[in-house]
């Protein structure tokens, strides 16, 4: 039987900056780190907490990930921001490069961030998020390592290729939402794993193709489908294309063919478009999306994406973290 222990928020940001301070992070990047840990236990964003660490450590110890890295931000037009990772892991990346892409935005009405050579493992939504909180849309995409099947085959070409859209509303938090495009993300598939959970059928196949319920059998060497079959198929293969040669990084199979295999998130890129609806939109957008939301939400037993995670940062109190887990990671640091 899996025990958990109550950590307060302040705990959880604590046990993952020592974590990463341990383990070659500065002073900077530990925090930005932390943080980010930390929101997503309080989101209840679990796959992209405390469970993503140790593999972080991993990335950091064999020296894939440059802890101590300095991105190169440069602003190439009116509507272009590039950022060069230079191995940094992607949230220190996002922290200096967001502030322009949304300078730019606002200016322009539109803009573009392309972020290269970065190691991104986390959730989506703290990067789309922060941009409508500016009153701005926002979508962001990345690729990662081959683990699922393109409509029509049983071996993986595409990343799991998470997007997140994110629209701003005022006096109210975004609408949000961040998805895999894999049928089920392949955390949630670990996480499954982890604590004896099926999955539902057309989640992933076996080894040999076959349909399976098993987490452990799509985790261990099977292969994951997108979600809506060649329809999801088509979206993962635009999130490639976005995330890799339009900014000029690599497709999810040129990274695995880079990487060390050290466990840690691999270099890759990122791809985020900022639109203004003040400067598109001629009407009182506001008014008219709330209305749209209104009567959404009137519809039956529907909720707004990103409204789980919004109600569960309202609370305050401790969290309840696998107890291995904390200990493996205090291990780490
Ligand atoms: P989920 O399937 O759990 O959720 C997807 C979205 O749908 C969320 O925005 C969620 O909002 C919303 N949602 C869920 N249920 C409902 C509902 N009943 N009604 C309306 N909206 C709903 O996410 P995934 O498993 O697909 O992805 C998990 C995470 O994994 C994401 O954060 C993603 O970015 C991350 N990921 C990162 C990768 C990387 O390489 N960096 C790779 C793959 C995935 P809410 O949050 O409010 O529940």
């Amino acid at each position: 039987m899996m025990s958990n222990i109550s950590l307060s928020l302040d705990e959880i940001f604590i046990l993952a900056k020592n974590v990463f301070f341990k383990n070659g992070c500065d002073e900077e990047t530990s925090n930005i780190m932390a943080d980010l840990v930390m929101k997503a236990e309080r989101d209840g964003s679990l796959s992209h907490g405390l469970f993503r660490v140790p593999a972080y450590v991993s990335g950091l110890k064999s020296g894939k990930i440059n802890g101590k890295g300095n991105p190169d931000i440069k602003i190439i037009s009116a509507s272009v921001v590039k950022a060069n990772g230079n191995n940094c892991l992607a949230p220190v990346v996002l922290n200096k490069s967001i502030p322009e892409l949304i300078k730019l935005a606002k200016e322009n009405g539109v803009a573009i961030l392309s972020i290269t050579n970065s190691h991104h493992m986390a959730a989506m939504w703290p990067e789309t998020e922060i941009i409508a909180e500016q009153g701005l849309v926002a979508i962001a995409c990345t690729s990662y390592k081959p683990a699922v099947a393109p409509a029509g085959s049983i071996k993986p070409l595409f990343g799991t290729n998470p997007i997140s859209f994110a629209w701003p509303r005022k006096n109210k938090p975004p609408v949000v939402f961040d998805m895999a495009t894999a049928s089920m993300a392949m955390g949630e598939v670990q996480v499954a794993k982890r604590e004896g959970h099926k999955v539902p059928l057309g989640t992933g196949l076996t080894k040999e193709g076959k349909d399976t319920t098993d987490p452990a059998e799509i985790a261990d060497g099977g292969v994951l489908l997108p979600f809506g079959g060649y329809k999801g198929s088509g979206i993962a293969m635009m999130v490639e294309l976005l995330a890799g040669a339009l900014v000029g990084d690599n497709f999810s199979y040129e990274t695995a063919e880079k990487d060390n295999n050290d466990g840690g998130p691999p270099s890759g890129g990122e791809f985020i478009l900022a639109i203004s609806p003040d400067k598109l939109s001629d009407t009182d957008w506001d008014t008219h999306s709330s209305k749209f939301f209104d009567k959404m939400k009137s519809m039956g037993d529907v909720r707004l994406p990103g409204e789980r995670r919004h109600k569960n940062r309202l609370d305050k109190g401790p969290r309840h973290i696998n107890e291995d887990l904390v200990n493996k990671i205090k291990s780490l640091s």
